[in-house]
């Protein structure tokens, strides 16, 4: 089946369209525009968050009710108050996750701060927690909904909150791509999604053969996969599969678009493939280039230049340094005083890094900075709103992985941690 999504040029521009420097500045400014605050039709998961007509398969049953106006017109101070007081009457039956790439007014109220995956192992060693609130985007909330207790509730404090890289492969395209590479090149394929995901992507692995991965373990999943199968799928992060690839050194790339038949290739280019990139990237990583390396280079002699994976493969052949979130951070962390980096990552977390570190010279390679304009919809009063109805006993916004999609998808989880990755 062929997605009816837009064209990969039109979903740029959506993508690009919804980075504003000023979400960074004011904690308000995207209040109405592009929290899912302001009118009925931006409420529900979809265009901005997941600018894809056809939002994933199970994300597209998430809707974002209005947000009562009590909590629209409170002021900051009011917020922060309000949810330290919920807090504090949910004691250790509450645990507030947030990523990294959160804003600052949502970190300071987070028990515990991570990537995607470090969050949610950390949420599955909180037992006592029965509600996990996931300060992050739906996929991640999903997953530490698989990896936590039957008796815990995720909830993600606005529906809205998306992933525009989870939401460029869904489980039709991935099947009939999967179907199509049966049939051309016979089977042998092992299918290996990207923690950023929807679930029902990670059961697909699970049920497959296949395996999920972060950005830290995928050259040893890559690995692993091509030594199971003739080749491998990897979804739905192109950049990332290709740095990968490249560092593994298996030459025989090819993309995957949905949107064409045999994704764009010939018989002949699929039989000789050994790594398939689904044609997905991350809106934010895909706005670092070349040309700001050279201009940091420039400014500052001295400096290391660190980027994310799923920056495109010139731009990590052009860093110092490429590695996950949490790598990141260790490596700025563990830098002696006076340093200089440039980093190649969501401005939220590097402002924070700024701000933690100020002995050293930090900087984002962007020049217009622009955060996760889907992170962002968690505005703090959707946390608060999230928090109060669990005061009163009233759970909204859970996120609820069926046992089936759960049981593959936890298979394919499970295979990564056993594999020592
Ligand atoms: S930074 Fe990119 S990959 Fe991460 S949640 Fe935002 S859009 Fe998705």
């Amino acid at each position: 089946m062929k997605s009816e999504g837009l064209t990969l040029e039109k979903q740029k521009v959506a993508a690009n369209s919804t980075c504003s420097s000023s979400q960074t500045d004011d904690p308000v400014s995207a209040f109405t525009s592009l929290a899912g605050l302001g009118s009925q039709d931006q409420t529900s998961y979809g265009p901005g968050a997941s600018f894809e007509v056809r939002p994933p398969s199970r994300a597209a049953m998430a809707r974002q009710a209005p947000l009562p106006a009590e909590y629209r017109s409170l002021l900051p101070d009011e917020i922060d108050t309000r949810i330290a007081e919920a807090r504090r009457r949910l004691g250790d039956r509450l645990v507030i996750l947030g990523h990294h790439y959160q804003r600052e007014e949502i970190i300071r109220h987070a028990d515990l701060r991570g990537d995607s995956f470090k969050l949610s192992q950390l949420a599955a060693g909180r037992p006592d927690a029965e509600f996990i609130v996931f300060c992050g985007v739906h996929f991640m909330a999903e997953s530490a909904d698989i990896l936590s207790g039957p008796d815990q509730q995720v909830i993600l404090p606005n529906l809205a909150a998306g992933c525009s890289m989870a939401d460029m492969a869904n489980l039709d395209d991935v099947a009939a791509c999967w179907d199509e590479l049966a049939r051309v090149c016979g089977p042998g394929t092992i299918p290996v999604t990207y923690m950023n995901s929807v679930a029902d992507l990670k059961a697909f692995c699970g049920e497959n053969g296949g395996v999920v991965c972060t950005s830290s373990n995928a050259p040893a999943l890559v690995e692993w996969a091509m030594r199971q199968g003739e080749r491998v799928l990897f979804f739905p992060d192109e950049h990332l599969g290709r740095n990968t690839a490249h560092r593994l050194g298996l030459g025989r790339s090819i993309v995957w678009d949905p949107r064409k038949p045999l994704g764009g290739n010939t018989v002949e280019e699929l039989r000789q493939s050994q790594v398939v990139l689904w044609k997905g990237f991350c809106s934010v990583h895909e706005r670092f280039t070349v040309e700001q390396i050279e201009t940091a280079r420039l400014e500052h002699p001295d400096i290391t230049i660190v980027v994310h994976p799923e920056c495109r493969r010139e731009v990590v052949a052009a860093a110092d340094m490429d590695g996950s979130t949490e790598f990141i951070i260790k490596v700025i962390e563990e830098a002696p005083a006076g340093s200089q980096f440039a980093v190649g990552t969501e401005i939220n977390l590097v402002r924070r890094l700024q701000a933690e570190h100020p002995d050293k010279l930090i900087f984002c390679l962007d020049p217009i900075v622009c955060p996760c304009s889907t992170m962002y919809r968690v505005h703090p009063a959707f946390l608060c709103w999230a928090l109060e109805n669990l005061v009163e006993g009233r759970v909204v916004n859970r996120i609820a992985v069926d046992d089936s999609t759960r049981r593959w998808a936890r298979v394919a989880l499970d295979r990564m941690l056993d594999l020592g990755a």
